[in-house]
Parts: C-alpha cells; structure tokens; sequence
C-alpha cells in the first residue's frame, strides 16, 4: 500500500488513522464497539443509544417503504423534509428559512461536515480553526480538504475556550470556524460570551462560521441557542444538524445543512457527486419526527440529563474526578486517580479491569497536545438505565492497576 498516494494518506494522517507500517487502522469507534463485544464489557463507548426512537417515525418509515418511496430522492431532498427543518428552525430559534433554497439534505450530518468542508476550502493556504478535543472527523475532512487545521484548546474540567487564544487562532487565513455546540467529547454547551467572539472574529477576518449541532435538543439546562441565531452570524453561518441524536435513530444517516442559498448551493454542489442523494424512507419519517410536539422535544433533553447524573454519579463511586456535562450524550473523567497515566492504554484495560468500555480524549486531538488530555476518558449516558447502573456496579469493582 506503501505506494498509494493521494487524499486517502493525507486523511488518515491528519485523522492519525495512519499506523507506522502505512495501514489505516479503524476509528477509535468502531475499535472500541469491536472491544466491547469481543470482551462482553458495557459499551459505554460509540455514542449510540441502546432504544430505538418514537413509534410514530418508525411507523413513517415503515409506511414510506410500503407506499413505494424507495426510488432516489431530488438532490435537495423532498420537498415535504426540506419544509419540516424550516418550520423545526423556525419553531425552536425563530430562524426564517426559504425550504427550497437554504435547506439541504444529507447522508448524517457526517456527509453534510464533509460537503462543507470540501466546498468551502480552496487549499493549502487555508486554515480552518476548530475547539480541541474534536468529533473526529474534523480532523479527516480538513486533511482530505488539503487546508491547515487550527486547534483551540478545551481544558479540564469546564471546557470553555480562552478568548484571548481563540482570537490568535483566528487569522485572515481562517476560512472556516468550526463550532460544535453542544460538543463531542465534552459535553460542554459553549457561554454566550464564546459565541459572540466566535461572530465577532468571523466577521473580522471574512471566516465562514460553521456549526455543528447534532446534539441541539441535548441541552440539560436548554434553551440550546444556535449561533446562527446570534447578530450579524446568520449570513455567515452554516448549520449542520441530525436526526441521529434527537430521534435516537443514529443507524439512519439522515442530516441537514441550513444556512444562507450560496453557501447551501455550494454544499450541494460537493455533496451530489460523494453521495448524490440518500436514504429516501427516511426523509418522511424525518418530516414526521420534526413535526412532533414540544413535550417530545423537552423529554429527550430531560431523559438524558437524568442518565448524564446516574452515570456521572456512578463515575465518581469508583473513584474517578467526574466533569460535569451541560449537555450531549457525554461525560468526561480524569482516571489519575485510579491510577491512569495513558488514556488510550486505560481504556484497552478497562474491559479486563472492569467490564467496561470508555474512549480516551487523547483520540480527539492532534498526536502533539495527546499529553495535555492523556488521563481523560469520555463515556456515553445514552443507554438504558439499568445499563448504566450494571456499568456503574462494574465500575465500582474496578480492579486497581
Ligand atoms: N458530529 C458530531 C459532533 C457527532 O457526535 C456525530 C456522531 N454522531 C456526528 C457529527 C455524525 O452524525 P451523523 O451520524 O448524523 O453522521
Ligand atoms: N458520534 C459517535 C460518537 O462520538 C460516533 C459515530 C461514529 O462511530 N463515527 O461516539
């Protein structure tokens, strides 16, 4: 393989997918499932819920394969779920959409982070700043871009970026912003004060602000407020949102881009030749899951911050310093006190000590700063709850090292 060049090194490099003899190696994700089931520990790692979603969207689905929408989809996506997001933004932020034109369909909010990228970079030049500890595919799809990735760091235990660094980091040769609030791995929810500087900055340098909300409806102490909502961001600002956290439907890759028509057109433009279109039965039981009343809405946020205090608290039982979470399905630990002095190789022998399965922080950052994050360790609350205290039980048993 030594002898394959191309985008495919530069993304496994810039993602440290690529192993010292030239292979890729899995992402810590699938790793870590691959773990879990081959050792029979509680998989508190991949962040996947373990119940499926409302009825009334499975049912959609259902009903959308039986009445034949099982042909591809426009490029845009239906018309019906393109209007559903518009109305979602305009019902949760009071953001005014035009459906046809600033509303875009995609395969997850993976491909729509991809399509994104792709289209807005234009080089070697360019840089684009994103929070360190990132969802790992940031780091993939800006390598795969060719542009420069700039990391702000996130610290222990609050996770808000400095302000002064964050304004060094952003330069006239930051192309794009990337915000993920509320964010993976952290499960920090960014201050108003960060927002306003994320704006302010993109404005001083003509950066494009894009946001990654996957995890929207997952504030513990809502409202969640989108920065696109924030003065002078929207015309400057892409969303990227999913129905794989809200509907706890993570297997249907179904996600959205909104934002002004240029830059939608744009990412449409890039994501029509990766995957054209996708999922069509998905796209209606999307609409219908959109529409689904507020009490639907506040309960996912509610269910999971109760699961974020059970697994926090059994966390802290065993022993570990536990962060706690403003939202997302995650909680981040420093296991020095148990005697952790490698994230990674922690989380290797967590299954045998413990039964249990985590996914070092050091997976999430560039190999240079992996000291600064090298006792953490991220676990996903979004099980059942008798799931979460079985884990709970093993973890009070941990073995110590
Ligand atoms: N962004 C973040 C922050 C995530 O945690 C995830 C993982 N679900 C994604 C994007 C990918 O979302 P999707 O499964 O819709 O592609
Ligand atoms: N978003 C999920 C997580 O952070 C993982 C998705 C994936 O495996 N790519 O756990």
């Amino acid at each position: 393989m030594q002898h394959i060049s191309g985008a495919w090194q530069r993304t496994a490099r810039g993602a440290g997918l690529l192993s010292a003899d030239g292979t890729t190696v899995p992402t810590i994700f699938a790793e870590m499932s691959a773990l879990a089931a081959s050792t029979g520990a509680v998989n508190l790692g991949q962040g996947f819920p373990d119940e499926d979603g409302p009825a009334p969207v499975l049912d959609a689905a259902r009903k959308a394969i039986a009445d034949g929408v099982n042909q591809y989809a426009p490029g845009r996506g239906f018309p019906d779920l393109l209007a559903a997001v518009a109305e979602h933004q305009k019902r949760f932020y009071g953001i005014d959409l035009d459906p046809a034109r600033e509303v875009l369909i995609t395969v997850g909010a993976t491909e729509a982070l991809a399509s994104t990228l792709l289209a807005l970079i234009d080089g070697p030049d360019e840089e684009v700043v994103v929070f360190e500890p990132y969802y790992d595919s940031y780091a993939a799809c800006v390598a795969l871009a060719g542009a420069k990735l700039v990391p702000v760091p996130l610290r222990w235990p609050d996770f808000q970026p400095d302000l002064e660094q964050l304004a060094e980091a952003v330069t006239d040769r930051t192309r794009v912003i990337l915000v993920n609030d509320p964010h993976n791995p952290t499960g920090t929810v960014f201050s108003r004060e960060v927002l306003d500087e994320v704006v302010r900055l993109a404005h001083r340098h003509d950066a494009i602000i894009v946001t990654d909300e996957v995890y929207e409806h997952l504030v513990f102490d809502g409202p969640h407020v989108p920065i696109a909502t924030l003065p002078g961001a929207a015309e400057r600002t892409l969303t990227i949102s999913s129905a794989g956290k809200t509907f706890s439907l993570t297997g249907w890759k179904t996600g959205w881009v909104t934002g002004p028509a240029d830059l939608v057109t744009a990412v449409l433009a890039v994501k029509q030749y990766l995957t054209y279109v996708g999922g069509s039965p998905f796209q209606p039981a999307i609409a219908t899951g959109l529409r689904l009343p507020d009490e639907f809405f506040a309960s996912v946020a509610s269910e999971m911050a109760a699961k974020a205090a059970l697994l926090g608290t059994g966390l802290r039982a065993a022993g570990f310093d536990v962060s706690t979470p403003a939202g997302s399905y995650f909680t981040v630990v420093d296991a020095a006190p148990l005697g952790a002095t490698d994230a990674d190789a922690f989380c290797r022998e967590l299954p045998e000590r413990a039964g249990v399965v985590g996914i070092p922080l050091t997976a999430f950052v560039t190999p240079a700063h992996r000291q600064e994050y090298a006792t953490l360790v991220r676990f996903a609350a979004c099980k059942r709850v008798e799931v979460l205290a079985d884990a709970a039980e093993r973890l009070a048993g941990i073995s110590r090292a």
